[in-house]
């Protein structure tokens, strides 16, 4: 009777520590692909802004992305009017 309680219990402790580990590594990736940008839309153009964006610009202390060098350009000659914008409304 008793021999069977201690059986039973080895198996669950077993599976849940296993799936905790699956668990773990599936977190893992997520953490290491995400990249966030302080900005969802391009301020210029209005286009969504990709995860793949190379065309960023740091301003008090947060990432901003953009489709275009040029894009990034019109941005920092007037940083302030975009983001008033879009806090705006
Ligand atoms: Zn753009």
């Amino acid at each position: 009777m008793n021999r069977n309680i201690l059986f039973s219990a080895v198996l669950v402790f077993s599976t849940l520590l296993s799936a905790c580990k699956q668990g773990a590594t599936s977190n893992q990736n997520q953490s290491q692909t995400t990249t966030v940008f302080a900005n969802e839309t391009d301020f210029i153009c209005g286009m969504k802004v990709q995860a793949d964006y190379t065309d960023t610009c740091q301003y008090k202390g947060k990432t901003y992305a953009f489709c275009s060098e040029s894009c990034k350009a019109e941005f920092q000659a007037a940083p302030e009017s975009f983001l008033n914008k879009e806090t705006g409304h």
